[in-house]
């Protein structure tokens, strides 16, 4: 049987493109550039200072002359940031050098270390010749077109030397072990300058969190990704800035969250009107379709409604949070008994607003659809929202509660 697959795959293999691809070696990429990331259980009793002084010494173990240095920002180093560089034999007197910054962060019993901005630079006959972008070599290589023969040894070199240095890493911090879960958040550069503005800032909160809590956040403006294939490699899909835009995007989502997936929508992403037709939709949000919203955003006090939710927990049962728009809602989510609200406008802030007024009504601004995984939040226009210490925290929970496997 094992025979007759194998010849019939000799047969058709001039017609398919991917047969290179089974030997591609497994080189992970973010936003387009390859970028390992790996994480360490740390070993029971390691303080962060210590785990610190044992990345320093790998680190010079594994790269003598290379340099490195321990990052602080308050009195505390909070990273090890290094150049690394190593050689690969390729063919035939041939060899390569591979330049890479180096990584590694402390976190809460989790080290994250990462391999980021490859160079290559080929020694060929004798020659040498400058460093270049690893990527330019890669898309070729793994499209079907190698550059030379020396590709293949050398991008199987570059994942088994990324490999070797992770295992003798190991040894100094403690196991490796795989991320909490895998986040994809989407967003749009052509939206709304404010909506923009939130984006950016909260691709710099998470990631500094991913790096803390142990969870991969890949980010991406190409909402194309959100196809069944690659929500396979995520457990939450995060929106930060808007929705799918077209049909087959949202059929993925739809299939995403009817299998178990989770998520996180921002502000606008949870957007909908008469022109959107999109009534799935509208039932995950739990009926909440767009009604109005204050103009220009202005700080507002909430009300926490539930203390003891994993979201709410860490706020306190009144606070101010930073200049957004905020949105209300006809339906109102609250009306429908899956629905857990979880933080609501208060009506204090009446009349909320110059240009557009919010003058009454209850507006929930955080909720579930208690039938998916999923936890909608009305923040999310401008650049303030993330500056509230207190509010943060639910940002965070919020993120933890739906990697939550
Ligand atoms: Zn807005």
């Amino acid at each position: 049987m094992l025979k007759k697959l194998l010849f019939a795959t000799l047969i058709s293999m001039p017609f398919i493109v991917s047969a290179q691809e089974n030997t591609l070696p497994p080189i992970p990429m973010r936003e387009h550039i390859v970028y390992y990331e790996k994480f360490y259980h740390i070993k029971a009793g390691l303080s962060k200072q210590q785990v610190i002084i044992n990345a320093m010494q790998w680190f010079k173990e594994a790269f003598p002359n290379q340099p490195v240095a321990a990052l602080s920002k308050s009195e505390q180093p909070s990273a090890v940031n290094g150049t690394g560089l190593f050689k690969v034999n390729t063919t035939a007197g041939n060899y390569y050098w591979l330049r890479f910054k180096v990584s590694m962060i402390p976190g809460d019993g989790v080290l994250t270390f990462r391999i980021y901005n490859v160079y290559e630079k080929p020694i060929e006959k004798g020659i040498t010749n400058e460093f270049s972008k690893i990527e330019y070599r890669w898309w070729d290589y793994r499209n079907g077109h190698p550059w030379s023969a020396d590709d293949k040894p050398l991008f199987n070199g570059l994942d088994s030397g990324v490999n070797a240095l992770s295992i003798s890493l190991e040894k100094k911090i403690g196991k490796l072990q795989a991320p909490r879960f895998r986040a994809l958040a989407l967003y749009s550069t052509n939206v709304e300058a404010d909506h923009v503005d939130f984006a950016y800032d909260a691709i710099k909160f998470y990631n500094k969190l991913a790096a803390k809590k142990g969870f991969v956040i890949d980010t991406t403006s190409n909402w194309e990704k959100l196809n069944d294939d690659n929500l396979k490699n995520y457990q939450l899909v995060i929106w930060l800035n808007e929705f799918p835009h077209n049909e087959a995007e949202r059929r993925s989502f739809e299939k995403f969250m009817g299998s178990g997936g989770a998520w996180l929508g921002f502000h606008v992403s949870g957007y909908n009107d008469k022109d959107t037709h999109w009534p799935w939709f509208v039932d995950f949000m739990g009926g909440a379709v767009f009604y109005n919203n204050n103009w220009p955003p202005l700080p507002a006090k909430m009300i926490v409604d539930d203390n003891k939710h994993p979201v709410t927990k860490d706020l306190p049962k009144t606070y101010t949070a930073p200049i957004n728009e905020w949105y209300g809602w006809k339906p109102n989510p609250r009306d429908n008994k899956d629905v857990k609200v979880l933080v609501t406008l208060a009506t204090s802030n009446y009349p909320l607003g110059k240009k557009d007024v919010i003058r009454e009504g209850d507006i929930p601004v955080v909720w579930t659809n208690t039938k998916y995984k999923m936890l909608y939040m009305n923040m999310g226009h401008g650049d303030m929202n993330l500056t509230s210490v207190v509010q943060n925290k639910m940002f965070e929970d919020a993120i933890l509660w739906l990697g939550k496997k």
